[in-house]
C-alpha cells in the first residue's frame, strides 16, 4: 500500500531515469490532458510531496507549437490504493544492445520477452522489488493497446516512464503547485520542510478528532498512510480512538516522532520493516495485517477495527463519500485500551 515511503522510491526511480531527460512524447491517457504533447520539454526533477508524485517539466522549446502552453509544467499523479510508476528501457538504446550483445556469449538475454518472443523493454535496473515489478510486461505496451491501466506515458531517448493505474494525473504551471496541487498539505514527513512542532500544532487543532483519524488526514502531516497509522499508534500503546486532545504531550510527541522515524528507516527500503530490523521476502510489523493473532508485546489477540477517515473534522462538512473511507485496522485491546 502507497504510503511516504513508497511514493519517495518512485520519485527517486523517476528521478534517476527522468531528470534531465528531454520528453520524446507523451501520452496522458485521462480525458482532460488526451490531446496534450509534452515533447520537448525536459524534466527538472522529479518530487515527492506526501503520497503526491510531481515530475516538473520545462517549458517548452518552441512557443510557436504549444498546446500546453509555454511556461513550466508539473504533472501530477497519486498512487492512491494500487497505482505504480514504473520504467522500462527502451529497447535499441545503446546501453541495451551492449548488453544484449554481451548476454548472447552466455547465452541469456537480459530482455524481458513479449508474447511474440520479442524483446520490447529491459526491465529498468531501479525496479527490484516484487512490487514495482509485479505486472508482466507485453510487447503492446508500447504502442498501448495491451494495458488499460496505463493513465501516462513518458518517453525519453531511453526509458518509457509508464504510470499505471495512477490516479489525479492532472498537469498544472509549476508556479501554481501549492495553489492547485499540494499547498493545503500539512509538513511532509520526508520532506526538507518537515516541521514537528507544525505537525503537533495541527494535530492540536482539532482537540476533538480521533487520533487514528487525524494522523492519515494530509492536511495534518503529509505520509502517513494506513500501514503507518496502525504501527505507530500500537508501538506507542495509543487508543485509535483516542479525541488527540486527551492525549498528553509528550505522547503525543512521540507519536509524531515515531513516525518521522519510521518513515525514513523504511523510505530506501523494497519491503517495509517496523520491528527493528529489515525484512526479507515479506514485509515485517507488530500490528498491522495481524488481526487475531496474539499480540507481541502482551499475548492479547489482536482485534480488527474499524475507523472512519472521512470523520467530520471541525473545518470541513463530512464527506458525502464517507462509507468508502471506512479503513480497517488491528489494535490490541489490553495494550492500546486506555484513551492514552
Ligand atoms: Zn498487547
Amino acid at each position: 500500500m502507497p504510503e511516504g515511503d513508497s511514493v519517495y522510491r518512485q520519485c527517486k526511480m523517476l528521478r534517476e531515469a527522468l531528470k534531465g531527460q528531454v520528453l520524446e512524447s507523451s501520452d496522458l491517457r485521462v480525458p482532460t490532458l488526451a490531446t496534450t504533447d509534452l515533447s520537448g520539454r525536459t524534466v527538472m526533477d522529479v518530487v515527492p510531496r506526501g503520497k503526491h508524485i510531481l515530475i516538473r517539466l520545462s517549458a517548452a522549446p518552441n512557443a510557436d507549437e504549444l498546446r500546453s502552453g509555454a511556461e513550466p509544467l508539473t504533472l501530477h499523479s497519486h498512487l492512491m490504493m494500487d497505482g505504480t510508476w514504473r520504467v522500462f528501457e527502451r529497447a535499441g538504446t545503446s546501453r541495451d544492445s551492449g548488453e544484449r550483445a554481451a548476454s548472447a556469449s552466455s547465452g541469456t538475454s537480459p530482455a524481458v520477452r513479449g508474447r511474440r518472443g520479442r524483446q520490447p523493454y529491459r526491465r529498468y535496473a531501479s525496479v527490484r522489488s516484487r512490487a514495482e515489478a509485479r505486472t508482466p510486461l507485453s510487447a503492446d505496451v508500447s504502442i498501448g493497446q495491451g494495458s488499460h491501466t496505463i493513465r501516462a506515458i513518458l518517453r525519453t531517448a531511453t526509458v518509457d516512464a509508464i504510470g499505471f493505474d495512477v490516479k489525479d494525473v492532472r498537469l498544472v504551471p509549476t508556479r501554481l503547485e501549492d495553489q492547485e496541487l499540494v499547498g493545503y498539505l500539512g509538513p511532509d514527513i520526508l520532506g526538507p520542510d518537515w516541521d514537528v512542532d507544525e505537525a503537533l500544532r495541527r494535530l492540536r487543532a482539532q482537540p476533538d478528532r480521533a487520533i487514528g483519524t487525524a494522523l492519515m488526514d494530509q492536511r495534518n502531516l503529509a505520509g502517513i498512510g494506513n500501514v503507518y497509522r496502525v504501527e505507530v499508534l500500537f508501538m506507542t500503546r495509543t487508543n485509535p480512538w483516542a479525541p488527540a486532545g486527551s492525549i498528553p504531550d509528550a505522547k503525543l510527541v512521540e507519536i509524531v516522532k515515531l513516525a518521522h522515524k519510521l518513515l525514513n528507516l523504511n523510505r530506501d527500503r523494497p519491503l517495509r520493516s517496523t520491528v527493528g530490523h529489515p525484512a526479507t521476502g515479506r514485509p515485517l510489523f507488530w500490528a498491522y495485517g495481524h488481526y487475531d493473532q496474539p499480540c507481541r508485546r502482551c499475548g492479547t489477540r489482536l482485534k480488527r477495527g474499524e475507523i472512519d477517515d472521512a470523520a467530520p473534522s471541525i473545518t470541513e462538512p463530512r464527506d458525502p463519500a464517507a462509507v468508502q473511507h471506512l479503513r480497517q485496522i488491528a489494535w490490541c485491546p489490553r495494550c492500546q485500551g486506555a484513551d492514552s
